[in-house]
C-alpha cells in the first residue's frame, strides 16, 4: 500500500509509480478514501529494491507492508479512517438500521410502498429489498427486473437509500445504472471470488456500499475479511459486514446465529459490522432477541426484514419478517443496549 504525501498522486506521478511496480510484475489500484487517496498494490510486493524505489520518490510518504491475508480491511490500514456512509448515517457512528423486504413481489407494489414508508417511519436509515433472489429450488421465485423499478419509487417517495442484492455482472449493470445505493452480496456468493472482483471494480470510485453477507458456511474470521479484501482492492473501500448466520444450524434456528462474531471483526478490521438477524434465526418470533443481542456485542447496526403484512410476503417474508411496529421498538431498545454495552468495549483490543 503506498500513502502519498498529498491527499492524492498527481496522474504523472503515478504513471512513474505504475512503471516501477510493472518492472516487479505489481499493479496498483487507487483507492480514494473519505480522507485521503491510497495506492493498493497487486502482486508480490515484497521484493526489498521495489520497496525501495517506490520509498524513494519524495512525493511517496510510506510504504506500508501489512502481514496479513488482507491489508485494505486491517484494521492498522490506511484506510482505518474511512467512513462509509449510508445516506446521512455514518456506519460505525451508533447504531443505523437496514429494513424492508425480503422480496418486492411486483404483483402487488403497493406493500413495497407501504413497507419502505412505515420503517422509515419506524427510524431505519435505509429500505432493504430483493429484486432477485437466489432461491435454493430453481421452481421457486427468481425475482423479476420489474421490481427494481418498485426499489426506486419506494427511494424517491421516502428519500432514503436502497439495497439490493446481486448475483451476476448483469445485475450489476442494471443497478449500477439505476444508481442503487446499497449492494448486497449474499451469503451464496461470498466465496464467488469473481463476482466480488466485478463488484469491487464495478463500484470503484462510487459512493455505492457493499453489503457483504458471512459465507453460511465460512468458519474463520479471516475467511470473511478476505472477501470483503477483494471487493476493497477492485476499489471500493464502503465495504459492510453482514454476519447472518452459518451451518449447521442451532435446532429449531434456520442457522447458528453468530451476531458474536462482532467484537472479532471489530477487533480486525476498522470496517462496519450489520448483522442480519432474520436469516440467522429464521423465525419473526425470534428476530428481536438475536437483534437485541447484536446490539449488545457491539454490532454497528442490522439489515432486518420487515413487512406491513408478512402473511401476504413472497420469499422468507411470511416467515422472517418483523412487523414494522416491532421494528419501531427495537430500534429504540437496540440503540439503547448499544449505548450502553459500549462501556465495555473499551479499550478496544485489537488483534
Ligand atoms: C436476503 O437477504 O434475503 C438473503 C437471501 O440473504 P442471505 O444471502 O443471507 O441468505
Ligand atoms: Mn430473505
Amino acid at each position: 500500500m503506498i500513502l502519498p504525501r498529498e491527499k492524492s498522486l498527481t496522474s504523472a506521478q503515478l504513471a512513474e509509480v505504475e512503471g516501477i511496480l510493472a518492472e516487479y510484475g505489481c499493479t496498483v489500484t487507487v483507492i480514494s478514501g473519505t480522507t485521503r487517496t491510497i495506492y493498493a498494490i497487486s502482486g508480490d510486493e515484497r521484493d526489498e529494491e521495489m520497496v525501495g524505489r517506490i520509498e524513494g520518490l519524495d512525493y511517496v510518504e510510506r510504504f506500508d507492508r501489512i502481514q496479513a491475508p488482507y491489508r485494505l480491511m486491517h484494521h492498522a490500514s490506511d484506510l482505518s479512517s474511512h467512513k462509509v456512509r449510508l445516506g446521512d448515517a455514518v456506519l460505525g457512528d451508533g447504531f443505523h438500521v437496514i429494513a424492508g423486504q425480503c422480496t418486492i413481489d411486483p404483483m402487488n407494489p403497493q406493500y413495497f410502498l407501504e413497507t419502505a414508508h412505515a420503517v422509515k417511519e419506524a427510524g431505519a436509515v435505509a429500505i432493504r429489498g430483493g429484486v432477485w433472489k437466489p432461491r435454493t429450488s430453481p421452481n421457486a421465485y427468481q425475482g423479476d427486473d420489474k421490481a427494481l423499478q418498485i426499489l426506486l419509487r419506494a427511494r424517491e417517495e421516502t428519500g432514503l437509500p436502497v439495497s439490493t442484492e446481486v448475483m451476476e455482472d448483469r445485475h450489476l449493470q442494471v443497478v449500477m445504472d439505476a444508481g442503487v445505493d446499497v449492494i448486497q452480496i449474499g451469503t451464496r456468493n461470498a466465496l464467488n471470488y469473481g463476482l466480488l472482483k466485478q463488484v469491487g471494480r464495478g463500484t470503484a470510485g462510487t459512493r455505492t456500499v457493499v453489503l457483504l453477507k458471512r459465507g453460511m458456511h465460512m468458519g474463520p474470521v479471516d475467511e470473511f475479511l478476505c472477501a470483503a479484501e477483494y471487493i476493497a482492492a477492485g476499489g471500493n473501500p464502503n465495504v459492510v459486514l453482514c454476519p447472518r448466520g452459518t451451518k449447521p444450524e442451532l435446532d429449531g434456528y434456520r442457522n447458528f446465529p453468530d451476531e458474536s462474531i462482532s467484537p472479532l471483526l471489530k477487533a480486525r478490521t476498522w470496517a462496519p459490522v450489520v448483522v442480519d438477524p432474520s436469516h440467522s434465526v429464521g423465525k419473526a418470533a425470534f428476530v428481536p432477541f438475536a437483534s437485541l443481542a447484536a446490539a449488545a456485542y457491539g454490532a454497528d447496526g442490522l439489515n432486518v426484514e420487515a413487512h406491513v403484512c408478512g402473511s401476504k410476503g413472497i420469499g422468507d417474508d411470511p416467515k422472517q419478517a418483523i412487523t414494522p411496529a416491532i421494528l419501531a421498538r427495537l430500534i429504540r431498545d437496540c440503540k439503547e443496549i448499544h449505548g450502553r454495552s459500549a462501556g465495555y468495549r473499551l479499550p478496544v483490543q485489537k488483534a
